[in-house]
């Protein structure tokens, strides 16, 4: 315990400095409205179908260097306790049914990121015969993050552009 106090003082902080806020208006999105709730979003992330590469981005985004919460983003366990959905790789059929449970089960008003090319239009994985669609043939998506995978950088500025900060 000693070894790592020293160890967190010797390093400090290693979050990377706050850019200024993303302008919204320029992001790669069918709607990117103003949220109600602007400052905080809770989120429900759900893998449709990914090769988990867009996962290990989001697990950078929400990790000490990007640190995604200090932006009043937040990953949930449950979609009852989300404002958006965080939606990775193609939609398999397999996930078709439970991406629209899910969707059904957050309360509204909710937001939809689509994350990554395979979420958007299915990418790497177009015309694979387990493939039902992008997340846009399954429900309704507020915002997209292109990119195989994208940035942390892209996928903490997405989130900043909903939470307003
Ligand atoms: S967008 Fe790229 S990294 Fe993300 S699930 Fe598809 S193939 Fe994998």
């Amino acid at each position: 315990m000693l070894r790592l106090l020293r160890t967190m003082r010797r390093v400090g902080r290693i979050a990377v400095p706050a850019p200024p806020s993303p302008d919204v208006s320029s992001q790669d999105s069918p709607t990117a409205e103003p949220l109600p709730w602007s400052g905080s979003l809770q989120i429900r992330h759900v893998d449709a179908g990914s090769c988990n590469g867009c996962e290990i981005e989001i697990g950078a985004a929400f990790g000490p260097v990007y640190d995604a919460e200090r932006y009043g983003a937040r990953l949930v366990p449950s979609p009852r306790h989300a404002d958006a959905l965080l939606v990775t790789g193609p939609v398999t059929r397999n996930m078709a049914d439970p991406l629209r449970i899910t969707y059904e089960a957050t309360p509204a008003p909710k937001r939809v990121i689509a994350l990554g090319d395979c979420a958007r239009n299915c990418g790497a994985f177009a015309g694979a015969y387990g493939v039902e669609g992008p997340v846009s043939d399954i429900i309704p998506v507020d915002v997209e993050v292109p990119g195989c995978p994208p940035s942390p950088e892209a996928i903490v500025d997405a989130l900043r552009g909903l939470t307003g900060r």
